[in-house]
């Protein structure tokens, strides 16, 4: 095979240097794959019934998934052109950064948070100005106030913080983009948002129409709650002219026709589909406290997942829950992110974290 070293195409020597995006580890048969915060319950039969039913493969799917705009429209109380689709939420945040911020411009984040930040900042080819969390894992949004400059273009807040789990309160929500000039964009990224219990989280979609602050724009997805990982659709609901900008930044024709049906399937099938998130909480909950109880210092849990701040033993003791069927994801160095996975899991995982907290210096 050729060395990429005799290649003569120029690289970005920035792209160069990145290095893969590392997904959660596929599990076999034997083990729960609780690494990349996937839903467990199977897709409703109505909801592959939707999808077997789009057979049109030949043909492009809407480019702009009017469809599905329109009943997200009808859903939070917005117009249809506040609505944004993509394939996957992380594809429509590719996309706000595109379109707000090249070379010598800045985005500020929490980190840690989700990985995919940094890397769209630098395939942007703009500088990243990650905020370090509070002690107990939360973003600390006067040190995010101070950071803001006149190059600042972008600044994005994720609640509840993947991997951490603590929400921003609306409070400190609406306190800090008061203080965000104008003309900065913030992305409210509310990923496991159907995922929250506390009462005094932010919720970007509560109020009919919105935030009501042109400058927001909040990004939902039907991969966690909904469980449709696999098929790639997530949202954005903001003020149009940065929608607009996010469909100038992006490739068309994405989503697919198959995503869209299964998102209205969905939707359609939304009371039930909500029931299995409250399954869902309800075990994150106890698998929180059973961890706290043997001695885990869990910050609060408000997605699909919870954080072992296991530090400079994530690797090893990552691998301890590998050794025993339970594939989960280390953050060297910081900490561990274990997913609320199948009802059997949770003892399994309480188990093996109550034999390896003791190794915690
Ligand atoms: N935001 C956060 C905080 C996430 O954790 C994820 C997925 N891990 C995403 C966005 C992207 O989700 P998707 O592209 O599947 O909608």
């Amino acid at each position: 095979m050729t060395e990429a070293s005799d290649i003569p195409i120029r690289v970005r020597p920035e792209i160069a240097a990145l290095p893969p995006y590392k997904q959660g580890r596929q599990a076999g048969d034997d083990a729960f794959k609780l690494s990349s915060n996937e839903n467990p319950f199977e897709p409703l039969p109505g909801v592959l019934e939707a999808v077997q039913a789009a057979t049109a493969l030949n043909r492009y799917p809407d480019a702009s998934a009017a469809r599905l705009r329109e009943r997200l429209a009808e859903r939070f109380g917005v117009d249809i052109d506040s609505i944004h689709i993509g394939a996957g939420s992380v594809s429509i945040l590719a996309q706000l950064v595109l379109a707000t911020s090249g070379p010598g411009d800045e985005v500020i984040y929490a980190w840690r948070s989700f990985e995919a930040y940094p890397w769209l900042v630098v395939v942007a080819g703009a500088t990243a100005v990650q905020v370090p969390l509070t002690a107990d894992a939360r973003h600390d949004f006067a040190a995010m106030t101070d950071a803001i400059t006149d190059r600042t273009r972008a600044i994005i807040v994720c609640s509840p913080n993947n991997p951490t789990g603590p929400v921003v309160t609306q409070a400190e929500f609406d306190q800090f983009v008061a203080a965000v000039p104008a003309d900065v964009l913030v992305i409210l990224d509310e990923a496991y948002a159907e995922f929250v219990t506390d009462p005094d989280s932010v919720d970007g979609l509560r109020e009919p129409g919105g935030t009501g602050r042109p400058n927001v724009v909040v990004l939902r997805t039907f991969s966690k709650a909904f469980g449709l990982a696999g098929l790639r659709v997530g949202y954005a609901v903001g003020h149009p002219r940065i929608l607009d900008a996010a469909r100038s930044a992006s490739i068309p024709l994405s989503v697919t026709a198959q995503a869209e049906e299964a998102a209205l399937a969905s939707l359609a099938a939304e009371a039930e589909l909500l029931e299995r998130v409250r399954t869902i909480a309800d075990r994150r909950d106890c698998l929180a406290e059973g961890l706290r109880e043997v001695g885990w210092r869990v910050p609060a849990a408000q997605g699909n997942f919870v954080w072992l701040p296991a530090g400079d033993e994530s690797r090893e003791i990552a691998a301890a829950f590998e050794g025993a069927g339970l594939i989960v994801r280390p953050f060297a160095g910081d900490g561990i992110r274990i997913s609320v996975g199948e009802e059997e899991s949770v003892e399994k995982v309480l188990r093996i974290a109550a034999s390896v907290v003791k190794d915690l210096p």
